[in-house]
This record gives C-alpha cells, sequence and structure tokens, in this order.
C-alpha cells in the first residue's frame, strides 16, 4: 500500500488529487512553485474535506486537524524524495513538464514511478526526457477527483507491466478503476471532446445559440450530465486552449484548430470556474 505520495502542482488537479488521499488516510508531499497557489490550495483542501461527507455518501469525517497532519505544503521539489509515488498535475505545457521530469528524475530513488496527469501530452515523450521511460505511466484523473469512480490510464510505449499493476494497485487504494488504453496525444478522453468542446465554442461564436442553449441540447435531447462549455468551464478554459494547441501541434490537422472565442476568453482572463467567469458566472 502506497503510504506518501508526491503531488507537483496545487492547482484544481493536484488540490483535488490531495483531498482524495487525505479522505483515504493517504499522506501528500504538495509541491508548487507559486506561493500563492499553495496557500489557496490549503484552504480549497480544509473546505473540501469538511463538506466531502455531504456530497459523497462514503466520504469519511475527518477533523480539521487531522487534515494538515497528512499534508506537507511547499515551494520545493526535492522534498518528494521519499516519497512511495510521484503524481505530477502542472501546467499543460510540455517544455514546462520536461524540465520537472529531467529534475525528478535526478531527485527520486530509481525504482520511484511517475503518473503524468495531462490531458493532451504523449506519455511516450515524457517517459523519453527521464532516464525510467518504463516507470512513467499516464493517469488522467477527471476533475472533480474525489467523486470519480474512472480513471484513465496510458500506457507509453515503454510503460511496463510492473508499472501499470502499481497504478491499477494505487487506483483502487482510492476506489477508482483504472481503463487502460495505450499512447497517443489525447488518449481516448481528450482527443474527442476537446473536439466537441472546440465546435461548440464555434456555434457561440458563430452565434448559433448561447451557451445555456449548445449545453442543454447535450443535457436534455443526448442526456449527458454535463454539456460542451459547462465542462470546459470547468476543466478552465486555459487548460482547453492549452491542450487544443498540443493535439493541433502533435498530429497537425487542422481539426484541432482553437476557436478565436476561446483564445480571447483566454487573454481576457475568463479562465472558467476557477477564475468565476467563463461560459458562465460562478460564486467564489
Ligand atoms: P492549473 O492551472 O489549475 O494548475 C497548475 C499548477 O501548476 C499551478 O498552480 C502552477 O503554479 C503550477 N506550476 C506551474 N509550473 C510549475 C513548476 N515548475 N513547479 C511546480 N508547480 C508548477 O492546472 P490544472 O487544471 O490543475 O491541470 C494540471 C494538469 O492536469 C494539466 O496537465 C492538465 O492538462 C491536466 N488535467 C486537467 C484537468 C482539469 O479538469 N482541469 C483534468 C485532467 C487533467
Amino acid at each position: 500500500m502506497l503510504q506518501n505520495i508526491g503531488v507537483i502542482g496545487a492547482g484544481t488537479m493536484g488540490t483535488g488529487l490531495a483531498v482524495d488521499l487525505i479522505l483515504h488516510g493517504i499522506g501528500a508531499v504538495l509541491v508548487d512553485q507559486s506561493v500563492d497557489a499553495l496557500e489557496k490550495a490549503r484552504s480549497e483542501i480544509i473546505s473540501s474535506v469538511r463538506f466531502a461527507p455531504l456530497i459523497k455518501r462514503t466520504a469519511p469525517r475527518v477533523a480539521d486537524e487531522d487534515i494538515l497532519t497528512k499534508i506537507r505544503f511547499t515551494t520545493s521539489l526535492s522534498e518528494v524524495h521519499n516519497c512511495d509515488f510521484i503524481i505530477e498535475n502542472v501546467t499543460e505545457d510540455i517544455k514546462l513538464k520536461e524540465e520537472i521530469y529531467r529534475n525528478l528524475d535526478r531527485i527520486c530513488p530509481p525504482d520511484i514511478c511517475f503518473g503524468v496527469n495531462t490531458s493532451c501530452i504523449s506519455i511516450t515523450h515524457i517517459g523519453g526526457v527521464t532516464a525510467r521511460a518504463s516507470q512513467i505511466i499516464g493517469i488522467h484523473l477527471m476533475n472533480p477527483v474525489f467523486l470519480k469512480s474512472s480513471v484513465e490510464v496510458i500506457r507509453g510505449y515503454h510503460t511496463s507491466e510492473h508499472t501499470i499493476q502499481l497504478t491499477r494497485d494505487f487506483l483502487s487504494q482510492l476506489g477508482k478503476d483504472a481503463i487502460v488504453v495505450n499512447d497517443y496525444p489525447g488518449f481516448v478522453s481528450n482527443r474527442i471532446s476537446h473536439l466537441f468542446m472546440n465546435e461548440a465554442a464555434f456555434v457561440v461564436q458563430d452565434q448559433v445559440a448561447q451557451p445555456k442553449e449548445v449545453d442543454d441540447i447535450f443535457k436534455k435531447c443526448y442526456g449527458h450530465t454535463m454539456g460542451p462549455l459547462e465542462t470546459a468551464d470547468l476543466i478552465g478554459l486555459d487548460t482547453v486552449v492549452h491542450s487544443l494547441d498540443v493535439l493541433y501541434q502533435s498530429y497537425q490537422d487542422s481539426k484541432f484548430r482553437c476557436c478565436p472565442l476561446l483564445r480571447k476568453m483566454v487573454a481576457a482572463g475568463l479562465w472558467g470556474k476557477k477564475s468565476g467567469q467563463g461560459f458562465y458566472t460562478y460564486n467564489r
């Protein structure tokens, strides 16, 4: 059983993962380069763990004082040197992730596996910047992490069966199933979902419909739980744009060209739920 996880990146996903780890009694070292992000993560983790039993019946009640004993917040990547497993959740930027993995490769003992939480970046590519390609695996967590019972797990070209089994075991500690797929940018989920989120943005840009009407068609006519624009707001429009750029560069296929409206919203600071405004307005 893994007991101490290095979580790199304390944004939407790193914070969500830390909440789930605490709810399952697993310790974490949460690393971010930004002190502000760590401060924000600390208060979000406390409130999410506190309210989790109201949202998910099986979630345990954890006393406030116990929450903070399970997690260490730091700006220093080297503090993950004695973690049993690493899950990296930094911004969707290949150059940034490459640098983190080169540093992790130096800091962590050679037998430690690294889980890449990415929307679209190739796991084989990340494996290639380390000297441990067989221990690099994609762990595409879904948001909000503690409410999701399945995870898309991506096998890079060199990922070993041992790494896949360790990942399955770790996810089952969190009560989650692994759906294992092969590596190509965007995998299954985002290669498909980013096409419909992007096209939904084009539909709004072309004034075919308002965001609510677009989403209502998916929810009321197709029976989806969320519409494509609500999903984009939840993911973060900046992350959606980064992912479309990665897909466009990777496949050199114009079907992944980013809708100008999405880029304009990101430039204007409309990043979706995390900034309080995207296609919809949120109370923060
Ligand atoms: P985010 O922008 O909310 O958070 C990213 C965090 O990384 C920020 O706090 C930033 O300060 C930190 N960071 C950047 N450079 C760093 C560095 N060098 N060292 C340490 N920390 C650094 O992004 P997110 O939505 O949490 O996404 C993280 C990853 O997970 C991305 O690759 C994204 O594609 C993927 N992902 C996101 C979602 C989603 O719904 N948001 C779902 C699945 C996967």
